[in-house]
This record gives structure tokens, C-alpha cells and sequence, in this order.
């Protein structure tokens, strides 16, 4: 067996001259004839070894991804390479010892890959040898220990809470699990520790975390996973801004310890109508302004039938203004308007303000003091555009953001250190869902009403404000949670607004309302999704870059191929049947 004493990183200046030892996979040789020069790469990085003289025979018949253990001389390097941490020095080798070979890799093992992301999948070990990979985990695990640590010295004791469990309402749908032992009866994959964090709440622990495991059988998109790891966190007697306090400290470390970055504390608030009027999300992008605006008393007045129509029935005109938009051709307005139908807006009106004129299709409705109104309020400079955006107050907003957050991409750069953190608080309670034809809560039903409209929750439920909040940084929520309801009265209430029946409530998670009754604690607490915060402190692209072998977008892990059918006796000994395709491997 062969022991690391040293990685690559760890060599400096001071060992020069000496011997060293390298073991790491062959990632890059250059031939010169009397000199081979090879990158051994191992997880801290690269190092050059040199092969020559009596030595030079060693270096033929090695390839790349090879793994040897090469013992040399430490020494400076001819040519320098400032880019690289060991750019200055080069290992003269005196023996190189293939430890395993390597076939011809599927994919080049670099960062600059031109491997599509199913193969990458497929041959994920070879894919996270690749060094951004290996920065972005360890970042990952760095973020990790830091929360642990932070956790652990305030006093938050991490217990473990079961995977398989009973269904619970937290709204998204659960993979189940069939019991052998129970046939016909099913496990539910824990969405989240929810149910279990206010027990231990109630049990007296009161400040629980938990770095968990948390499944969801959603569509996948690009920022989501099946199974996803929570940083869970609850607590008894801690209200919002204490809570916030603690979660602000405890970022601060991790950017420190993970990033080495300082991070200026207290965050921004802002409330869900606020970033929702302001910049048409409820996970505002701070990091650049363009804020939305609001037209709708200007098209009271004008005869256009669209927005006139919206107005009458109670709904909005958002309006943004994008400087220099000469480039917003007729087909870049179709492509828009797309965009902000599929956020489910109605409609997309575009003017533009070209040698002191208003112009477009709308133009022609607006009275020319009507036309000067727009110009002044919006104080619309030459070749600006004005995109206005008409429906009910929330799809106005959201296509109206969705606009804002397309040309943000477009017109600013962003520093790589640039972090915007955001709370969003006073989140509406509930939603109606047409759909459904009921309410549903927008976070979950645990979640207590602010205390003015406890009292008038079942009359005006849609306009109660919860304790609820959301921590956002760069238009990503990387958190959210809430202050919990303990009183039971109040628990049946929600409950019963969001249509469960008693009969309902007994049947699903009686257990839970049931524990109310024993001397619950005021708590709350709060969820990170790590995925998301490594993504977004690692500025990788998808979860994907952060995940050591997640699902595809296809729900698929090319990997290993789940998910597989699995034999009859497999699903006889289950008690299941397979309806839809009966195919057995
Ligand atoms: N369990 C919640 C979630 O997964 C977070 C919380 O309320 O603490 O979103």
C-alpha cells in the first residue's frame, strides 16, 4: 500500500532541492525529444514532473489518467507559469511507478470539456476528477462544516429524523415507498424534516438542526433535483429577527471560511409586495436596479381597449424602461412577448421614445398630453423603451420581472464576489389555486399568521400576512421558513381553510396536532437548500455542478440507470403489480 504523506499544493520554496513524492493521474504530456514533460494532477492540483536522461524510457509507454508514484527533485521551474499555485516549480524524476493504468477516457479530464452532460453523467467519475468539479465540492464541504460549526457552538443539536415516513401536506408530491411487511401500505420519502423538527421542539430540545436529506417527486428544471440535502434548522423561543441574526453570523462564516470573503451584515429586508412591485419576483436580483413601475393610472385615462379592460377587472399595468434599446427589433418584441406569456402574463406592449417621439402600435391611442405624461413620469430619454406589461396584480409583476431579469443578464456584468443578500418578509399566507378551487398555503400550513390577522383569517384569509421569510442572494432563495403556529385552535383553523376536512386532519397527521396538546414552545425555523447555496457561492451553472451524482433533467441517473424495472418476484414479494409496462430486466 502506498502512503500520502504530501499533495501537490503542499510543496513550496522551502522544499526545494529535496526529494519528493508525487502520486496523482497523468493529466497532460509534452514531448521533447531529450525531455518529457508530464502534469500529475492530483485533488489539490497540478505539479510538472520532468523526465530525462537514464529516466526518459520511464515516460514512454505512460498515458494519460494513469496513476503512478513518481519520486524526483524539487526544483524551480525554467519557464514559470504565474497562473498555477505550483507554477514555479518542476520535479526532476528519478522513479515512476505505475500504480494502476488507465483506458483512453470517454471525456478529456479538464476543465474546458466539450463532453455533453449525459456522458459527463455516465462517466462521473471521471467528470469530477476534473479540477472545477473537485474546487466546487470541497467548497461545498467547506460550506457544510462551516454552518456545523457555527450551529454546534450556539447550542443547536443535530439529530437525525426518519426518511421514510408517513405522507405529509407539504404540498409537493412524495415518492412512496411500498412496505413488504405491510402489503398495501406505503412509506412516503420524508419531504422535509418538518414534522419532525417541530416535535423536537415540543420535545424540549429547543435548537435542532440537521444536515438532511429531503425528496421530491417534482418536474425537474434546471435548478432542482429529486433528492436534495436541507440544512434544517429550528428553534423555541427565538423569534424572526433573532433567527435572522444567528443565520446572518453563521452565512458570515461560511463566506469567510469558504470563500475567505467578508460579508457585510445585517442583510437587506424587503417585503413580498415590495420586491414583487419593485422588481416582479418574490427572489429579487439586487445586485442590479431597473425597477418596475407602475402605469396603471396613466391607462385609466387611455382608450386602449386590452389594458383598459385589465384595469376595470381590478388588475395592473407594470412598466419597465430599458435604456438604449435600439436593438429591440419587431422580432425581439415577438421573442419577449413569449417570454412573458410563458410567465403566464397576459399581454406585452412595447413604445418607444426615438427624436423626442413616443412611438408604437399603442401610440396612435394616447392623446398627445397623454403621450407627454408617459414621457415625464418615466423621464424617458432618447432611445429608451418603455415595456408594459397588463394583467392581475401578480402575473403583471411576475412578466414584468421575468422581462427585467432577461435584459439584467444582458446589460450588466457582474463581479464574481458580488453577493446581494436579501430577506423577503410578510409573505402572503395563501394563495387560491383556480384549479384546485381552494386555498393553499404558500409556504406550508404550519405556518403561524402575523398576529393582526389572526382574527380575520377565516373572513379575509387572502389578505393575512404570515411570518414567513425567505433569504435571497442574486435572485436565487437559498432559504426560506417560518415562525410556527403552537396553538392548536389556530393549527385546526389552517388547516380547515386550506379544505381539510376534520376527518382529514385525524387521518393524516392527527399524530402531530395531537402533540400540540402537551405544552408546545413558541418556534420557528428555516431550511437552506445547500445545493443551491454551493451553487450559488460556486457560481456554477446548474445544481448538477454541485452535486456528486445527481439525476439528469430527465429524472435519470445515467450513471448507475436508475431508475430500472425490477423482477416479478421483486414486486411480488411487494404486493405491487405493474399496470402501464409490464417489463421485467
Ligand atoms: N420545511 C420547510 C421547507 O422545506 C422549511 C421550513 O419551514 O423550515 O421549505
Amino acid at each position: 500500500m502506498i502512503n500520502r504523506k504530501y499533495y501537490n499544493l503542499d510543496y513550496g520554496m522551502d522544499h526545494l532541492k529535496t526529494s519528493v513524492q508525487i502520486i496523482g493521474w497523468v493529466s497532460k504530456r509534452r514531448n521533447f525529444g531529450d525531455l518529457v514533460f508530464m502534469d500529475i494532477r492530483d485533488r489539490t492540483g497540478i505539479m510538472q514532473v520532468v523526465f530525462q536522461d537514464a529516466q526518459l524510457p520511464l515516460a514512454k509507454d505512460l498515458k494519460n489518467e494513469y496513476l503512478v508514484n513518481i519520486w524526483g527533485q524539487l526544483v524551480e521551474r525554467q519557464d514559470p507559469n504565474p497562473k498555477l499555485p505550483t507554477g514555479m516549480l518542476e520535479v526532476i524524476v528519478s522513479t515512476c511507478e505505475v500504480i494502476t493504468k488507465a483506458k483512453q477516457t470517454p471525456m478529456i479530464v479538464a476543465d474546458k470539456t466539450d463532453a455533453l452532460e449525459e456522458l459527463r453523467l455516465k462517466y462521473r467519475y471521471l467528470d469530477l476528477r476534473r479540477p472545477i468539479m473537485q474546487h466546487n465540492l470541497m467548497v461545498r464541504a467547506k460550506i457544510v462544516k462551516a454552518m456545523r460549526d457555527y450551529l454546534d457552538e450556539q447550542g443547536f443539536i443535530d439529530v437525525e429524523t426518519p426518511l421514510l415516513t408517513k405522507s405529509t401536506p407539504e404540498g409537493s408530491r412524495e415518492y412512496l415507498v411500498p412496505s413488504r411487511v405491510h402489503p398495501g401500505e406505503f412509506y412516503a420519502l420524508a419531504q422535509s424534516p418538518q414534522i419532525f423538527k417541530q416535535m423536537l421542539m415540543i420535545a424540549g430540545f429547543e435548537r435542532y438542526y440537521q444536515i438532511s436529506r429531503c425528496f421530491r417527486d417534482e418536474d425537474l428544471r434546471a435548478d432542482r433535483q429529486l433528492d436534495f440535502t436541507q440544512v434544517d434548522i429550528e428553534a423555541s423561543f427565538m423569534d424572526s429577527d433573532h433567527l435572522f441574526s444567528h443565520m446572518e453570523a453563521m452565512l458570515q462564516d461560511v463566506f469567510q471560511q469558504a470563500l475567505n470573503q467578508e460579508l457585510a451584515l445585517p442583510f437587506k429586508r424587503m417585503s413580498f409586495k415590495k420586491a414583487m412591485d419593485n422588481y416582479g419576483t418574490d427572489k429579487p436580483d439586487l445586485r442590479f436596479e431597473m425597477q418596475l413601475q407602475d402605469a396603471t393610472e396613466i391607462f385609466k385615462a387611455v382608450d386602449f381597449e386590452l389594458f383598459k379592460d385589465i384595469i376595470s377587472e381590478g388588475g395592473v399595468v407594470k412598466a419597465l424602461v430599458v435604456n438604449q434599446a435600439q436593438a429591440l427589433t419587431r422580432r425581439k418584441v415577438d421573442e419577449l412577448t413569449a417570454l412573458v406569456k410563458k410567465h403566464h402574463a397576459r399581454s406585452l406592449v412595447v413604445l418607444k421614445y426615438v427624436n423626442g417621439e413616443l412611438t408604437g402600435s399603442i401610440r396612435k391611442f394616447l392623446s398627445d398630453i397623454q403621450a407627454q405624461q408617459i414621457i415625464d413620469q418615466f423621464k424617458l430619454v432618447d432611445n429608451d423603451a418603455i415595456l408594459l406589461v397588463g394583467d392581475q396584480w401578480e402575473p403583471a409583476c411576475i412578466g414584468a420581472g421575468a422581462l427585467r431579469s432577461h435584459f439584467g443578464k444582458q446589460l450588466f456584468e457582474f463581479d464574481a464576489d458580488h453577493f446581494e443578500f436579501v430577506w423577503v418578509v410578510d409573505m402572503p399566507m395563501f394563495e387560491y389555486v383556480a384549479s384546485e378551487k381552494r386555498l393553499v398555503a404558500r409556504h406550508h400550513p404550519f405556518t403561524s399568521p402575523q398576529s393582526q390577522y389572526v382574527d380575520s383569517l377565516r373572513s379575509k384569509p387572502l389578505e393575512a400576512l404570515a411570518n414567513a421569510y425567505d433569504l435571497v442572494c442574486n435572485g436565487f432563495e437559498i432559504a426560506g421558513g417560518s415562525q410556527r403556529i403552537y396553538d392548536p385552535e389556530l393549527q385546526k383553523e389552517v388547516f380547515e381553510l386550506i379544505g381539510f376536512s376534520q376527518a382529514d386532519i385525524e387521518k393524516r397527521f392527527g399524530f402531530f396536532v395531537e402533540a400540540f396538546d402537551y405544552g408546545t414552545p413558541p418556534h420557528g425555523g428555516i431550511a437552506f437548500g445547500l445545493d443551491r447555496l454551493a451553487m450559488v457561492l460556486t457560481h456554477a451553472e446548474s445544481l448538477r455542478d454541485v452535486i456528486a451524482f445527481p439525476k439528469n433533467a430527465a429524472a435519470r441517473c445515467p450513471l448507475t440507470g436508475a431508475p430500472s424495472t425490477i423482477t416479478s418476484a421483486q414486486l411480488a414479494e411487494l404486493s405491487l403489480k405493474v399496470a402501464a409496462k409490464d417489463k421485467e430486466t
